[in-house]
């Protein structure tokens, strides 16, 4: 069977992509599960900015600042005083962008598992499982939008992430929680390599962590992480686990394949978070893809990596400079840090001008109101205000 595009993975960058092709394209979305979202593997926390209007249905609650907790115990709250993220429904989340591509037009093909991607001749051939039969199919141009696992970026033979966040969360009932604000812990005792959460989702807390390079698995420091004081008595309802890739590779197309989203490890370093990523670069993976179709030029195509690190490219390469920072502190010093935000003009410019998408856009000012944060690292620091 042939399409013109050929899209593997309905995540929510695959079923963008597949969204904005399908109006004037033939496109197949290949997902190996029956129902696109599930499981989930996500805390569902998202920008305003990466929910699509069709999708308000999976809106569970809007955060307007975080509370984060030092190794010593110290409690840092940042308050924008209005909404700054929403928690969705994940699953729900993803069935809505799943069947808005539908509705466009996009072919889909669920429990249908890739097992193989292949380029041939200006075109990409792929094997699919279905229902125990290997089905064949090829695509003018393959959008590889499978994940931190990604077949077609391995089929491409590009670079995988650099560091493999490792993470695990449960959803809680029975605890008191402040509805607006999130809770972030930080402290190598209690995330090494990354941090843990709370975050209120309606009727429900969800509570995780992620993990790199630690002595244990995230499971064992989520359970110390449930002995603090506020989630003692919660009921454990649901858990998931799953990986988040970080640390992009210079290139996210090779020939007629392109990938977008955890595919092409384009999730954020500092936060995790990988759905406004991953939209955004099936957008202008889908705008060169659908170029190329009518146009059949190839530089269309390789338009894609200029466009994918002018939008979010620099701010993932600054912001995994500073997380190579993070991870290299002490517990002391993440302290130290973490105190000299808390000055009423470092706080009332942090709500002014920070952005969860775009976070190191905020260095150069923290840096000229705390220039002590310099001494951290001055490399680091040297690279930012460039
Ligand atoms: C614990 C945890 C918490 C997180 N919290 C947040 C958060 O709060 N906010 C946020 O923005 N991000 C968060 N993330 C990251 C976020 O979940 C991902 O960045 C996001 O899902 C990436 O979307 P995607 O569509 O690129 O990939 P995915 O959502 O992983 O979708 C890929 C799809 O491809 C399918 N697939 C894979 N291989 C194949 C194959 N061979 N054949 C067919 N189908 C295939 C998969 O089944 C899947 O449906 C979190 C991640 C973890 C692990």
């Amino acid at each position: 069977m042939h399409s013109e595009v050929l899209i593997i993975g309905a995540g929510p960058t695959g079923s963008t992509a597949a969204g904005c092709l399908a109006d004037h394209h033939e496109v197949t979305i290949i997902e190996e599960h029956e129902t696109p979202g599930l499981p989930i593997q996500c805390a569902g926390l998202i920008t305003p900015r990466a929910m699509p209007e069709f999708a308000r249905g999976s809106l569970i609650n809007k955060i307007r600042g975080a509370k984060i907790h030092s190794p010593s115990g110290f409690t840092l709250t940042l308050d924008a005083r209005d909404t700054k993220a929403l928690v969705v429904d994940r699953a729900r989340f993803d069935e809505c962008l799943f069947h808005n591509s539908v509705d466009l037009g996009a072919k889909p093909l669920t429990g249908a598992k890739v097992r193989a991607v292949k380029a041939v001749d200006g075109h990409v051939r792929i094997e699919a499982r279905v229902e125990n039969n290997i089905q064949e199919f090829e695509g003018t141009v393959l959008i590889g939008c499978d994940g931190y696992r990604s077949i077609a970026r391995s089929a491409a033979g590009i670079r995988g992430p650099k560091h493999m966040l490792s993470g695990f969360q449960v959803d809680l009932i029975g605890v008191e929680h402040d509805p607006d604000f999130v809770n972030l812990y930080i402290g190598n005792k209690v995330a090494p390599g990354f941090f843990a959460w709370s975050i209120p989702a309606g009727d429900r807390v969800r509570v995780g962590l992620c993990v790199w390079k630690s002595d244990d698995l995230p499971s064992v420091y989520l359970k110390k992480l449930l002995s603090r004081p506020e989630f003692r008595g919660g009921k454990k309802i649901s858990s998931s686990a799953g990986k988040i890739p970080v640390g992009i590779a210079k290139t996210a197309i090779c020939g007629n394949i392109l990938l977008a989203g955890d595919a092409a490890c384009h999730a954020k370093p500092l936060s995790g978070g990988g759905v406004f990523t991953g939209i955004r670069g099936a957008q202008l993976a889908s705008e060169c893809a659908g170029r190329y179709l009518t146009t059949m030029q190839e530089v269309e195509l390789r338009k894609y990596d200029r466009m994918w690190k002018d939008d979010f490219g620099r701010e993932l390469a600054s912001a995994f400079r500073i997380r190579k920072v993070f991870v290299s502190l002490s517990d002391k010093k993440m302290d130290r840090a973490l105190r000299m935000f808390d000055d009423p003009e470092m706080l009332s410019l942090i709500r002014d001008r920070g952005d969860i998408d775009y976070p190191s856009s905020l260095s150069p000012y923290v840096l000229k109101l705390a220039p002590k944060l310099a001494r951290f690292s001055p490399q680091l620091i040297e690279s930012l205000l460039k």
